[in-house]
């Protein structure tokens, strides 16, 4: 978080002071539609910030500072700065993918989520030209590591191509199964600049999911795991919702 604001200090006020478009008006809608729909409650764990306006169309109209997801259940490290929709996405995540996936493979929860970034007005991949990052929007997570009830840590890093089975299957089975909650999953498979974390965002893509975040299994892994294994979904309110999603798509113009 440091780094991060003294990246935004020193680097966007001189790269962006003069890029002043107003932010897309989906973003806005965005979250003012999950604002209406009381997904997030706030709490000791979810806190309400002021808008964050800038550098440039930096920010978001009604973020979150977000320490704790699925009711203080897990804890988010650092805190997190994001918009409504990726805060009830992180619930969405956490509870639909991700301890079902540290049940199956290590028969106990994650507890902990460590990121290595949230907030950070900049471009895509910290370009010095192109696409804004969802990043920038407050739309974005990155995400490097794991922490389970009994203290066993996985770094995305480590973990990706360790000899420890119930780590790469965690792994890989967060990767693939991320895409049904957001719109751009890339992972340690996608690009030489997620060899350490999930990048997840709930970006507009008008042209279908962007998902890179685990190995691709024949085209049919995710679909044909859901359906050999449905389980883990069993007291999951949104499982009918999310089968319904139509595989991930494939869009060269990602997002990151
Ligand atoms: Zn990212």
């Amino acid at each position: 978080m440091l780094i991060g604001a003294s990246l935004l200090l020193t680097g966007c006020a001189g790269l962006f002071g003069s890029f002043g478009p107003a932010r897309q008006a989906w973003r806005g809608a965005a979250e003012k539609q999950c604002l209406a729909s009381g997904r997030v409650k706030v709490s000791a764990y979810v806190q309400p910030m002021s808008e964050m306006d800038g550098p440039g169309n930096c920010g978001a109209d009604n973020p979150f500072r977000v320490s704790g997801a699925l009711d203080g259940q897990v804890g988010i490290r650092p805190t997190a700065n994001i918009n409504c929709p990726m805060t009830a996405a992180l619930d969405d995540w956490l509870y639909n993918v991700v301890e079902p996936a540290a049940m199956q493979t290590h028969g106990q929860p994650v507890v902990e989520v460590k990121l290595l970034s949230s907030y950070s007005c900049r471009r895509i991949n910290g370009a010095a030209s192109g696409s804004m990052s969802e990043h920038a929007y407050m739309n974005a997570l990155d995400v490097g590591g794991f922490k389970f009830a009994d203290g066993k840590d996985i770094s995305v890093k480590n973990g990706w191509r360790s000899q420890d089975l119930a780590t790469v299957t965690f792994l890989q089975e967060v990767g693939d199964r991320s895409c049904l909650i957001f719109n751009t999953v890339i992972g340690p498979d996608g690009d030489i600049h997620h060899q350490d974390h999930f990048h997840i965002d709930l970006a507009n893509r008008r042209s279908g999911k962007y998902c890179k975040g685990g190995p691709v299994r024949g085209g049919t892994g995710l679909m044909s795991y859901m359906g050999g294994d449905k389980s883990f979904f069993r007291n999951s309110p949104f499982f009918g919702a999310l089968a319904d999603k139509p595989l991930p798509g494939h869009d060269p113009n990602h997002d990151d």
